[in-house]
Order: structure tokens, then sequence, then C-alpha cells
């Protein structure tokens, strides 16, 4: 089953922990074992697993990349996000998370973030259950 989360993204650069939305979704699949497989259908946003314990990581994450990426640095594409697209390419657009006993295997310190760079919008989450 292909399910989507609906997220409103309210600042231009964001990091939202969706880890307990996704946990839902695994739950209410009854699954027990298998994978998660999360996929982010934009061009200007990625989904990554780092540590949610403490948010001054992610902060420091989106700082990196702001610096890293500044928003206008002479880039051809001409609506004027190109930084949002080259971050999402670091990003990425898809991470998998195994599947046991019903619960998501993510780490202690580890949350899924969905990153956006280029926001505030709707955007999607899709959400791949795969038994086995
Ligand atoms: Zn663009």
């Amino acid at each position: 089953m292909l399910q989507t989360l609906s997220i409103r993204t309210r600042s231009r650069n964001e990091s939202r922990d969706v880890t307990a939305e996704v946990e839902h979704v695994v739950r209410a699949s009854g699954v027990t074992n298998g994978i998660c497989y999360l996929y982010v259908p934009h061009t200007t946003a990625g989904v990554a697993i780092n540590e949610h314990a403490d948010p001054d990581v992610m902060a420091d994450v989106e700082e990196a990349l702001r610096r890293l990426v500044p928003h206008h640095a002479g880039y051809q594409h001409a609506e004027g996000n190109a930084d949002a697209h080259i971050k999402a390419v670091m990003v990425g657009a898809s991470q998998s998370v195994p599947i046991e006993n019903g619960r998501l295997a993510l780490g202690t310190w580890q949350g899924i973030f969905f990153c956006e760079f280029d926001g505030p919008r709707e955007r999607k989450l899709r959400v791949k259950i795969i038994a086995g």
C-alpha cells in the first residue's frame, strides 16, 4: 500500500520531525516485519534521518546547508529557488527504515525529518510499507 502524508510547512527552510506520523502509518498497516520506504515527490524538499533528541542538531544542519548553498549566488535557474533545488539534491528524496516487531527500527537518537527548502507550501510525503 502507498500512503500520503500531507505536510504544511511554515517557513522557507524547515526540518519537520515526522517520525510519529510515519510510525502511525506503520502500526496501522499491521506489518510486523519489513521495510518502510519514504519518498518525497518534490524537487525543492527532501527527507533525512538524524538526531531528534536535541533539536539543535537539525538547526545546525539547516544553518550549514544555508552557508554552503546561499539563496542568491548567480545561479542560472531563473525561478529564484536554485538553492532549494541544490539542497534537495544534497539531502535526497528517499529513505528506507526497517520494520521490526511492528515498529520502525530506528536508532535510539534517530528521527525522520521532512526537509523543506522552498516553503511555506503544501507538501506530500509518500510512505510505502513493504512486508517481508
Ligand atoms: Zn525552481
